[in-house]
């Protein structure tokens, strides 16, 4: 079986571009470019002096000896935390502009959520002098205000979404109508491994730099290139895609998915998408997906903002329903309880979506020589206000 994405944009059953029609031209540009433009040997110096020089690649890959300790199995920690701005995100956004450019684009439009993508996007727009456009739900303008901040000093201009419930989904469908107004001068930046193809394979491809590195690193460190398991935390699935890409197709290298349970799995506050969702259409891609019996989508829950989502992206689906990936659902308990004892063994403050990988050790047993290679998705300064709240710190 191939994991990758199909030249028809499926990932076995998943994926594909359900889109309007008004959308077509657009996503249909992009897919019939976005494989030669990335290839260009231009592109491609620019893409990697922009993660060396500017991110901050490569980024260290550690081994966490007391955590690995503690738990009695090796443990290294990839560290994404490290990256300018704190995430992974930037990995993708870098691509996305450079290609945007190439396209002969001066309009940038993304949504947020948390707002940790529309961070990732006003940095790269600032760097490349782009004009800026981020559309948020009112809620979470209210919510996420240091972020708001953020894009604001930034330079970009954030559009609120007041329609439906005010959140994400409705931020989404503010910018699919901003790109449908706009298909000549505007590429729309999707923050993860979601969307109509080629999105879901472009993003993967821009984030697969984490596991291209942990190969070479790994094989300093271990005299191998390959892991015993890779392990992330899956929200959309952006940094997941990112340290699994060139494991896909090794059997011998095990897929963890860390999924956020929220208060529980059977509490209907969760986003515990593999335990909970049925084949759906969402952002344009048939996909795993939580809805009602009718087929709206549900509300996800998660203590962690990057994780409340109520879908995942096709290559994760396909993981799932054909039983290459491992998935676990971490609460919000279990997940603050690990993210605060990585803060004292190694003195690492991580972010609440790495924290519920982080988790998985108190339940799932490995062998004491195994070489767990777990993706750190971020840091946990956006986090600081969620820690304090939670242990009256
Ligand atoms: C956004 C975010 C996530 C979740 O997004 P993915 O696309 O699933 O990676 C995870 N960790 C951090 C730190 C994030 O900011």
């Amino acid at each position: 079986m191939n994991y990758n994405v199909n030249e028809k944009g499926y990932y076995g059953e998943f994926g594909g571009a359900y889109i309007p029609e008004m959308l077509y031209p657009n996503v249909e540009e992009l897919r019939q470019q976005y494989l030669s433009i990335t290839a260009e040997e231009g592109f491609q110096k620019e893409f990697r002096q922009l993660l060396r020089d500017y991110v901050g690649r490569p980024t260290p890959l550690y081994f966490a000896e007391r955590f690995s300790e503690k738990y009695n199995t090796k443990v290294y920690l990839k560290r994404e935390d490290l990256c300018h701005t704190g995430a992974h995100k930037v990995n993708n956004t870098i691509g996305q502009i450079l290609l945007a450019k190439r396209l002969g684009k001066n309009r940038i439009i993304a949504e947020t959520g948390a707002g940790q993508h529309g961070v990732a996007t006003a940095t790269v727009c600032a760097l490349m002098g782009l004009e800026c456009i981020v559309y948020m739900g009112e809620i979470d303008i209210k919510r996420q205000a240091p972020n708001v901040a953020r894009m604001k000093m930034l330079g970009a201009t954030v559009v609120p979404a007041t329609s439906g419930s005010k959140t994400l989904k409705d931020a989404t469908n503010e910018a699919i109508r901003d790109w449908i107004n706009n298909p000549v001068d505007t590429h729309y930046i999707i923050g993860s491994v979601v969307g109509p193809h080629p999105y879901p394979d472009m993003v993967a491809r821009f984030q697969s730099v984490i596991s291209e590195e942990t190969q070479k690193q790994l094989l300093e460190k271990e005299g191998r290139e390959r892991p015993d398991y890779v392990v992330a935390c899956v929200g959309g699935g952006s940094n997941a895609a990112g340290i699994y890409y060139h494991y896909l197709n090794e059997p011998e290298v095990g897929i963890i998915a860390v999924e956020a349970a929220g208060k529980g799995i059977d509490t209907g506050e969760s986003a515990a998408t593999s335990a909970l969702g049925k084949m759906g259409i969402i952002h344009g891609s048939k996909t795993l997906l939580m809805q009602t019996a009718d087929g709206q989508i549900t509300e996800p829950y998660s203590i962690s903002a990057g994780l409340d989502y109520p879908g995942v992206g096709p290559m994760h689906a396909h993981l799932f329903a054909s039983g290459r990936g491992e998935f676990i659902s971490i609460t919000d308990e279990n997940a603050m309880k690990a993210g605060l004892e990585l803060c004292k063994l190694e003195g690492i403050i991580p972010a609440i979506e790495s924290s519920h990988a982080l988790a998985i050790f108190e339940q799932r047993k490995f062998k004491e020589d195994d070489v767990v290679v777990l993706n750190l998705s971020g840091r946990g300064d956006k986090d600081l206000n969620t820690y304090i709240n939670y242990f009256n710190l």
